[in-house]
C-alpha cells in the first residue's frame, strides 16, 4: 500500500473536512493518541525498569497505528498529499534515495508553479 493509498482509506473513516472545528478535532486526537503511547512508555518504566521487553508491541504498535491515522487525514488540510510530506521527512532525515529525491523535488517544483 502506498501511503497516498492509506490516506485515502483513512479519509473514508473520518469525519467531513468541513465539520465544524475538525482541523482541531484532528489535532487534539493526533497529540492525546502521542500522549497514549507516553503513558504506556511511562507504565514500563516505573513498573518495568524500563525493559522494552515488557512492552506489549501489538498495543504499542495499534497505538503508533492511531498516530498514523491522525496524521495522514491532518495531511488532507495542507496542498500537499501525504506522500510529499513523506518525502519532506525522509529528506530531512537525510535518508531520502535520489529516486525519491528528484521525484519529491519535480512534485515540489510543480506545486509552486516552476
Ligand atoms: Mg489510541
Amino acid at each position: 500500500m502506498e501511503c497516498d493509498d492509506y490516506q485515502r482509506a483513512a479519509l473514508r473513516t473520518a469525519r467531513d473536512k468541513d465539520a465544524p472545528d475538525e482541523f482541531m478535532h484532528l489535532v487534539l486526537g493526533l497529540v492525546g493518541e502521542a500522549g497514549e503511547i507516553a503513558e504506556k512508555v511511562k507504565k514500563l518504566v516505573r513498573d518495568h525498569d524500563s525493559d522494552l521487553a515488557m512492552l506489549d508491541r501489538d498495543d504499542m504498535a495499534a497505538e503508533l497505528g492511531d498516530v498514523l491515522w491522525y496524521a495522514a487525514v491532518l495531511a488532507s488540510f495542507v496542498p500537499a498529499w501525504v506522500h510529499i510530506i513523506f518525502g519532506v521527512s525522509f529528506a530531512a532525515l537525510g535518508s531520502v534515495s535520489p529516486r525519491l529525491g528528484s521525484w519529491y523535488s519535480a512534485r515540489r517544483l510543480k506545486a509552486m508553479g516552476s
